[in-house]
């Protein structure tokens, strides 16, 4: 941004602007490059009009939600980074009287983490997003990665999102409208890039809240035996390719344990990238390359990341 552009955003904004911050503190790679600007937005009104003001500006701007699957290039991210917090985290049944047995509408927003919508499900006694405990990510996030696990995605449970183009308007779109597609979600006619999703609803059904926290419990187990705990990562660094495991083909490179300066390919899941204490973006991108192009040469497949690198 230049300097005429950050005076404009500070009239007006001033007070809800952070002026050139390390993305590293918002990752859970823990490393990252520097973006120009982090505005927190505390209901739809607020993005709304921050949207419009930073397309008058001509500034560009990117959403985040907990950081879990994103990394900030070593180069920085010139523009404005949006987090959705107050009323933009909150969670709500939408039909209250459910005496028909059918679903129960929730409608969570955007900024709510994953592991608040799950606890909140379980303790009001619904049940079918269970599989998605664990993720350490936003709703907002999920839902733009149709994330998932254990055989199940996000979308399964969508009945409709709501979001807002940058020129602030608000839409909402079925999920009849929706393409859920494998970690990426977008529009049948259209597409979902330079929209902010500021709440989903889901479609549950009523459950006995001590089953639900059971399965919740099964599910935490699992991931303790088969992912690195404890360690800084994003999670799975690429997509499964087409009828494999980005995983496998990792560890068949004998690649486990490979490092780029403190990044390194975990020695318990060869798809998590971890960072071992203060890998910057560069090692994480040099050994992304290192990864994708030995997979390539040993088996022929370009493995694509999940991991969003902006
Ligand atoms: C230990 C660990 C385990 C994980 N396990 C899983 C797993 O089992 N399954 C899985 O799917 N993922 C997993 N992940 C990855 C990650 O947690 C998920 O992809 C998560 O859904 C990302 O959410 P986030 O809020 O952190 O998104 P971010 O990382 O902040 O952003 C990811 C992308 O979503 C976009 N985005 C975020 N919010 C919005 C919004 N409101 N509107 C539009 N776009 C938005 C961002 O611009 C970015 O492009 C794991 C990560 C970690 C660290």
């Amino acid at each position: 941004m230049n300097q005429k552009q950050r005076d404009e955003l500070a009239s007006g904004w001033g007070d809800s602007v952070q002026w050139d911050v390390d993305m590293a503190d918002y990752s859970t790679l823990r490393a990252g490059g520097m973006a120009d600007a982090l505005v927190d937005v505390q209901n739809l009104d607020e993005l709304r009009n921050l949207l419009c003001r930073l397309e008058e500006l001509q500034v560009s701007c990117r959403v985040i939600g907990r950081g879990s699957n994103v990394l900030v290039s070593e180069q920085g991210y010139r523009g404005v980074i949006i987090r959705l917090q107050g009323e933009l985290n909150s969670v709500t049944r939408l039909d209250e009287e459910n005496k028909s047995g059918n679903p129960v509408v929730i409608k969570a927003g955007a900024g709510c983490s994953m592991s608040l919508l799950v606890s909140w499900c379980t303790g009001h006694g619904l049940t079918g997003l269970e599989f998605m405990v664990g993720i350490p990510g936003s709703v907002g996030g999920a839902v733009w990665m149709n994330g998932g696990a254990w055989g199940h995605e996000i979308g399964e449970r969508l009945q409709a999102i709501e979001f807002v183009d940058y020129s602030g308007h608000l839409l909402v779109v079925p999920v009849s409208e929706l393409k859920l597609l494998y970690r990426k979600l977008d529009l049948k006619e259209g597409d979902l890039e330079k929209r902010i999703i500021s709440s989903a609803t889901f479609a549950l059904s009523p459950g006995r809240e001590e089953q639900i926290r059971v399965r919740c419990e099964q599910y935490l187990g699992r991931r303790r035996g088969k992912q690195p705990t404890g360690a800084a990562s994003a999670g799975s660094f690429f997509k499964n390719p087409p009828g494999d495991s980005a995983g496998r083909l990792i560890e068949a490179a004998g690649l486990k344990g490979t490092s780029c300066g403190q990044a390194m390919v975990s020695t318990v899941h060869a798809n998590f990238i971890i960072n071992t204490g203060r890998a910057t973006a560069a090692d994480i991108v040099a050994l992304m390359q290192q990864v994708q192009d030995v997979v390539f040469q040993e088996f022929g497949v370009r493995l694509e990341p999940e991991v969003e690198i902006l």
